[in-house]
């Protein structure tokens, strides 16, 4: 009996059969991708060995991770998105919408504990105008010329532009990059299939402005990273077209860092009290799409991240194991998921993380968050601090109870 064969043994028939097109280098196609996503019991072991294998051969036995600082400036939203628990109305008690120097002073205090990122996102706060998101880049960058600004998802570009005066797309996202934004996430994906936006989030951009955002944002030379959200009322056939679409955005662009599946937090969300979604994601299903993403995803998008905030830093380890190798960031404050529901905190200390990726045997490096690998001075400088993680802000307090 080969080595193959030896490791699919006991397997299904259909999951063996879309597991030896992986194992013999061919691309999965769409039905590939949902047999996988059902696999269980043996199959789901086997499932995860193979993309564990397969991530050893695309990136090695290192596990990457950033070290950043959230930085969420206002939780004022009228888009509505039903699985959001973040969003609040200007009158509610606990809204809050920071100025330049509260953000500012975030972003510095970020700079001083080693961070070498700042993420930037906020609510669709209808008030601001079209250069609000420029006026935060240019003044993070007049003190903090060195940081990464990673700021900024496909929604808030939209708003952006559709608020700038008569901006096209390309020069409104140039204009960001020319005052040193350094790349965008790849969030508001959720699943793109407007068959599950409309129901959603029926008032954020659908799929094909999503695509049209991030294209350009490549093409002007602003990387991103990509998402997906799952465990509320997508069903696999909506994850496969999800995972093919980033594939075929990825071919045309390179643009794509990293591939980062987001499971649903359910626990205060109207998506889950009155739209019937499931309770989140189970622990096998956050393993199977992790092993999926890899094996899907391979060799064009080779940097897949795991979620602590949604899974849990043991359940991460695994993931680690199940074909991910990118721990993600330290985050030092984290708000969306947390408002959610999320009970997996919103800082892990270097550290920490460090500690868990050689408990898993592997070996950790810091990285950029275009993953290259980052001098080591500043983060020599950071670990001689007692501790990496600011003093909480009063409205974290707040959030922390949730
Ligand atoms: S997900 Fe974003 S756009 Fe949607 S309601 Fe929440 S903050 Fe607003």
């Amino acid at each position: 009996m080969s080595l193959i064969d030896a490791l699919l043994a006991g397997t299904s028939r259909p999951v063996r059969v879309a597991l030896e097109k992986s194992l013999e280098g061919r691309e999965l196609d769409r039905d590939d991708a949902v047999v996988l996503l059902g696999a269980e019991g043996r199959d789901l072991q086997v499932l995860c060995a193979v993309a564990d294998g397969a991530r050893f051969e695309d990136v090695g036995d290192e596990i990457s991770y950033v070290v950043c600082r959230n930085i969420n400036f206002t939780n004022i939203c009228y888009v509505g998105c039903s699985f959001c628990g973040f969003a609040r109305h200007k009158h509610d008690e606990d809204a809050y919408d920071r100025g330049l120097d509260d953000i500012l002073e975030r972003a510095s205090e970020a700079w001083e504990l080693g961070a070498s990122e700042v993420c930037i996102q906020g609510g669709i706060h209808p008030n601001k105008d079209g250069m609000w998101y420029r006026e935060i880049v240019r003044a993070i960058k007049s003190v903090l010329p060195e940081i990464h600004i990673h700021a900024f998802s496909p929604e808030e570009i939209d708003f952006g532009v559709r608020k700038s005066g008569g901006m096209s797309l390309h020069d409104y996202l140039r204009m960001l990059k020319d005052e040193g934004l350094g790349s965008i996430p790849g969030t508001a994906a959720e699943i793109l299939d407007d068959e599950i936006r409309k129901i959603v989030s029926p008032k954020k951009l659908m799929t094909e402005r999503w695509v049209e955002i991030v294209s350009a944002a490549h093409e002007v030379g602003l990387r991103s990273s990509s998402t997906l959200m799952y465990g509320h009322i997508e069903s696999p056939r909506h994850i496969a077209g999800h995972l093919e679409l980033l594939r075929d955005l990825q071919k045309r662009t390179g643009g794509f860092t990293e591939f980062v599946p987001l499971g649903f937090i359910h626990h205060k969300t109207r998506l889950y009290r009155e739209q019937s979604s499931r309770a989140g994601a189970t622990a096998p299903e956050d393993l199977r799409l992790l092993a999926v993403s890899r094996l899907f995803l391979r060799p064009h998008i080779r940097n897949i991240q795991i979620s602590w905030v949604k899974m849990g830093l043991k359940l991460g380890q695994i993931g680690l194991m199940s074909g991910a190798n990118d721990f993600g960031g330290t985050l030092m404050e984290e708000s969306i998921s947390n408002a959610a529901g999320s009970e997996h905190g919103d800082h892990v200390e270097v550290e920490t993380i460090e500690r868990l990726i050689r408990e898993i045997g592997r070996t950790p490096y810091e990285r950029t968050t275009t993953y290259g690998r980052r001098r080591r001075a500043r983060a020599e400088a950071a670990e001689a601090r007692p501790s990496a993680r600011p003093a909480p802000p009063a409205d974290m307090a707040l959030l922390s109870g949730y």
